[in-house]
């Protein structure tokens, strides 16, 4: 599904990413960890296409398309999601126009008519019981006046809304809570199949408590410096990130 072969990119003049390689297929969920500012969110910008990263070398397949050359809104639409680590507020605007809109976006580029009203409400009715998140949630204006864990559920739904290919969850090192990040854990557990892919970027050993990631790998200094199962998480919690310092033959 996502093909990452040596992924270069900076901001400004700073170098971030060195050389990211990353092979994700249909069905797997991929946890990203690594100490701050090791180019987590990086990664996830590159991905999501944000302009002010600069790609300066390497490729990025998905579903056998260049990525690289879509704009943001095409890879969105060809089934790219960024769940953002602080959601905009959108005064004005219902959660559920805002999701109609996103959701009649991908038909159209597609070549599919608008979803009509009774199937959208029908849709909307079983992601929300999937989801957990409650009506009244849903016709308040966009995050305005939301908490942390009304956030991350409405992320969660529009995530089921729109039924992604490949998802991307960028999660802060801050201001997540246990609730918060169950929410996350369990939106992803549910929306998981064999045609969806997960990448889920954390700092927290912890999230993955909930969610059981198929593959574990480690962000330091814009490189992937080592992979595993999800026993490479319980290790990192257990010795914290030193031993990846101390693997790389770094002074700790
Ligand atoms: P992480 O998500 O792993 O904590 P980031 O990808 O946010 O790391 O940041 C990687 C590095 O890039 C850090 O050293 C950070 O200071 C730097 N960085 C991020 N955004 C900017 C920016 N707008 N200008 C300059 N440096 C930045
Ligand atoms: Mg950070
Ligand atoms: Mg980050």
């Amino acid at each position: 599904m996502l093909s990452i072969k040596n992924l270069q990119a900076r901001i400004e003049e700073k170098e971030i990413l060195k050389g990211i390689n990353l092979e994700i297929k249909a069905g797997e969920v991929h946890a990203i960890m690594g100490p701050n500012g090791s180019g987590k969110s990086t990664l996830a910008s590159v991905l999501a296409g944000r302009s002010d990263y600069e790609v300066t070398g390497g490729t990025v397949e998905f579903q056998g398309k260049d990525l690289l050359e879509l704009a943001p809104e095409d890879r969105a639409r060809e089934g790219v999601f960024l769940a953002f680590q602080y959601p905009i507020e959108i005064p004005g605007v219902s959660t559920t126009n805002f999701i109609k809109t996103a959701v009649n976006e991908v038909r159209k580029y597609r070549g599919e008519e608008p979803m009509d009203a009774v199937a959208f409400l029908k849709k909307m009715k079983e992601k929300m019981k999937l989801v957990e998140i409650d009506q009244s949630l849903l016709s308040r204006s966009l995050n305005e006046g939301f908490s942390g864990g009304e956030k991350k559920r409405n992320e969660i739904f529009q995530m089921a809304m729109l039924e992604p290919k490949f998802a991307i969850l960028d999660e802060t090192d801050s201001g997540l809570d246990i609730d918060a990040l169950r929410i996350v854990a369990e939106g992803v557990n549910k929306l998981k199949s064999k045609d969806n892919a997960t990448l889920v970027i954390t700092h927290y050993q912890r999230l993955l408590e909930y969610i059981v990631p198929d593959y574990v790998h480690v962000l330091y200094k814009g490189r992937i410096v080592k992979s595993g199962g999800k026993e490479l998480a319980l290790e990192l919690e257990e010795k914290g990130y030193d031993f990846i310092k101390e693997e790389l033959g770094e002074e700790v």
